[in-house]
């Protein structure tokens, strides 16, 4: 069945606007549900129509449109693409099904190098039918194929380094930046050179495409690998952005209308999400996404000798908290290994029973997902209300009596702000050992994400509770 490009084009304005409700509905957790709903419906009347007008044909006439209809793929097509659409569905339900929520974050990066592939793939395929085209597509294909492969290797690294299957510590090669740079020199040159390449080149064409898709492949496994621990929210927040522009430029090549608006959306509100965690952290976002640009890595050995720490029992736990009037609990990533956010909404509401004031102070960056602690604590039914921001309770920490540490490290770790050489310098932190008591949950002295040394464990008013976060909180309710 043909469909007319009235109907095609009014589908994709109603799905786009879908897309752009499914965005506000999820900047907030009250409309989170909605807007999730909303991104479901879009994509749904996206994914029919773009079938539909794929196998059936577009017959642009209605609009009075000259130039020739789109011809459909007919049978074998929609053969095709539902085959492709079967496999790549239950691999994404079984993916989906097994995932654990701390490992969200890197199948989200492995599902950002999927879209960077097919950019890629997109671009060389339509490398081949250029003459057709005018010359802007010279310019779309290169730039297409560039994005795509940067958001490939970039993504593929950030997946190991999220999985912990390679160091996150950054790789400082000699000349980094001039090396970045001289790659974004030659890619301006050789996209010059392809789009004034005569078509009957063929041979020189496809050559320079083939060596800038290496050297784009080259530079996003370059940008990433050289983002140290503490900055890995961010590159996250990049790639995702990166992800939407290569579908925009995959949208132009395709002449596809819905797949330009979406990966605009996805690519403004990634870079966005990256500039907001780049002000959380106090980094520079020109200097995060062109590799560390500007920043030296940190000198500090992080081996400093600061004494001894103290420890606690749940006993112990339980009777400074039953002494408490006021109590800030800060999450962190060993909250989500832990699965212990279920025991912690459970402490807290017998604390809040006995007439204690409890707040969470949640840091930008903890855990490993932006928002990461939001839903785990939304997931527990905690209510809103008590849940902080950073800003909004560090004032508050040093009129605190007990500050709960829970699988935190990186976010409340003093060397932030007190040793210059630290890997995380000028990282804005949670103030926690202003607070009268300090209470660290975790298994052992090990360090944090970004790999350094903790002052705030061996002040004098901060005691470690050893163990898993969950059976530790446990126990603190039994004794309670
Ligand atoms: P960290 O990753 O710094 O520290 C987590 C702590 O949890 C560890 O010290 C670990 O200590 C402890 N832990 C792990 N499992 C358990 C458990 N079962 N029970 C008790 N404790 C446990 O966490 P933060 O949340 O403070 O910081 C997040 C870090 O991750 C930052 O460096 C941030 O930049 C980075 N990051 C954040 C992303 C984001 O978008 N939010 C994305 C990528 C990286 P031990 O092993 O001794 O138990």
């Amino acid at each position: 069945m043909t469909l007319s490009l009235t109907l095609v084009q009014g589908a994709y304005i109603v799905a786009g606007l879908l897309f752009i409700l499914a965005l506000a509905g999820l900047s907030r957790h009250e409309t989170a549900r909605a807007g999730n709903r909303y991104g479901v419906i879009g994509m749904g009347i996206a994914l029919v129509i773009t079938v539909l007008a794929a196998v059936g044909g577009i017959d642009a006439a209605p609009l009075g449109k000259g130039g020739p209809d789109r011809a459909g793929s007919g049978a074998l097509g929609l053969g095709l693409i539902v085959a492709a659409m079967a496999i790549g569905a239950a691999i994404g339900i079984w993916r989906a099904k097994r995932v654990e929520m701390t490992g969200m974050p890197e199948l989200i990066a492995l599902l950002h190098s999927f879209v960077g592939l097919a950019a890629v793939l997109v671009g060389w395929n339509s490398s081949y039918e250029v003459a057709a085209y005018p010359k802007i597509h010279d310019i779309e294909v290169f730039v297409g194929v560039f994005i795509g492969a940067v958001t490939l290797t970039g993504s593929i690294v950030a997946y190991l380094k999220l999985s912990a299957k390679i160091k996150s510590a950054p790789l400082v090669l000699p000349a980094r930046h001039a090396l970045n740079l001289g790659i974004i020199v030659t890619f301006v040159v050789m996209t010059i050179a392809y789009v004034v390449t005569p078509h009957s080149s063929m041979g020189v064409r496809q050559g320079l495409l083939g060596v800038m898709t290496l050297l784009a492949l080259f530079l996003g496994w370059h940008l990433v690998m050289s983002i140290g621990g503490g900055d890995m929210p961010v590159v996250v927040s990049m790639l995702n952005s990166y992800s939407g522009w290569a579908a925009a430029a995959a949208g132009f090549l395709l002449g596809n209308d819905l797949l330009i608006i979406t990966g605009a959306l996805v690519g403004s509100s990634g870079a966005y999400l990256s500039y907001i965690m780049c002000r959380a952290m106090n980094r520079s976002f020109i200097s995060v996404i062109a590799g560390g640009f500007g920043v030296e890595a940190g000198t500090s050995s992080g081996d400093t000798d600061y004494g001894e720490h103290r420890e606690i029992t749940a006993e112990g736990a339980a009777a400074l908290l039953g002494d408490a009037r006021s109590v800030v609990i800060t999450p962190g990533y060993g909250m989500a290994t832990a699965q212990a956010q279920y025991a912690v909404a459970d402490l807290t509401r017998r604390l809040r029973d006995r007439g204690v004031n409890v707040r969470f102070g949640i840091h930008p960056v903890a855990g490993r997902l932006p928002g990461h602690m939001n839903v785990l604590l939304a997931e527990a039914k905690v209510p809103y209300d008590i849940v902080l921001e950073m800003d909004e309770i560090n004032d508050d920490l040093a009129d605190t009596d007990v500050v709960l540490v829970i699988g935190a490290n990186d976010t409340v770790n003093p060397a932030a702000l007190d040793d210059p050489g630290s890997p995380i310098a000028g990282m804005p932190v949670l103030h926690v050992w202003e607070a009268k008591d300090v209470i660290v949950f975790k298994r052992s002295m090990a360090t944090g994400y970004a790999g350094v040394q903790n002052p705030l464990f061996f002040k004098e008013n901060s005691q470690m509770l050893f163990g898993d976060a969950k059976a530790r909180v446990e126990d603190i309710i039994a004794a309670l």
